[in-house]
């Protein structure tokens, strides 16, 4: 769904002039993130998961599979795998080549079918084939980290863990100013300190997709983004003709 676009925002100064370097104390960075975290749910108000899934099982694979890759291409991928291996009793019992072969496009392709192969014996082994729906469980799963973890809990089960902090997420967090870190573990802590529970989830489908629609990497649409007001722009050159 396209951005609506915020009129009165694009009224107000832009935050590179009128706070972008300020050193915000916990309580401001708290207030931002509210008012980043509203701006997006009013931008995008039915952003969800991107990866095609039919239950959790599906969704699980389908995240060990994102790893170092884009969500389309899974999408393609994961029709062919599914309809193969519908249930983790089938993928436990599976070759490791005939899933490398289908697997083969995304990449790491020997690593990743090692994972979810391992990923669905555990499954089956462990868990009698059923997801477990903790934290501390489902990171017991072979491929299987906090990330990867956050993602299924929440979006298949609607359990808040943590803040899923992916590639887009890292770098928007740090260009908004919510954070000032590189590393996603950290990242999450801040963002589980900023943000209430119930945000949790939605907010990290929410700025991805604002990763891939308007913050791009390398060449953000800062003059039309909804988020310019509310914005520290770090690290980026001043916007010019924005007074
Ligand atoms: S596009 Fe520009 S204003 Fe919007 S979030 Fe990215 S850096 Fe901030």
């Amino acid at each position: 769904m396209p951005p609506k676009s915020r009129p009165s925002e694009s009224k107000r100064k832009p935050a590179s002039e009128s706070s972008s370097r300020r050193k915000r104390d916990a309580k401001d960075r708290a207030k931002q993130a509210a008012e980043v975290a509203a701006i997006l749910a009013e931008t995008y108000p039915a952003a969800e998961c991107a990866l095609h899934h039919k239950n959790p099982y599906e969704l699980v694979v389908a995240t060990i599979l994102s790893a170092q890759c884009t969500d389309a291409r899974v999408n393609m991928t994961t029709p062919a795998l599914f309809e193969k291996y519908p249930t983790a009793e089938r993928l436990a019992e599976s070759k490791q080549e005939d899933v490398e072969r289908i697997i083969k496009p995304l990449g790491f392709f020997r690593a990743k079918a090692t994972n979810i192969r391992g990923m669905a014996r555990s499954l089956v082994d462990d868990f009698g084939g059923e997801l477990p729906q903790t934290l501390e469980e489902m990171i017991t799963l072979p491929g299987v980290g906090r990330k990867t973890a956050n993602v299924v809990l929440g979006v298949a089960f609607g359990h808040p863990t943590g803040v899923v902090v992916d590639t887009h997420v890292r770098r928007l967090t740090n260009l908004i100013g919510l954070v000032s870190s590189k590393d996603p573990v950290k990242i999450e802590q801040e963002l589980m300190k900023l943000l209430p529970t119930d945000e949790w989830i939605d907010f990290s489908h929410r700025l991805i997709h604002h990763g891939r629609k308007i913050c791009i990497a390398r060449r953000p649409r800062c003059p039309e983004c909804p988020l310019l007001a509310v914005c520290d722009r770090v690290g980026l050159p001043p916007l010019t003709g924005m007074e």
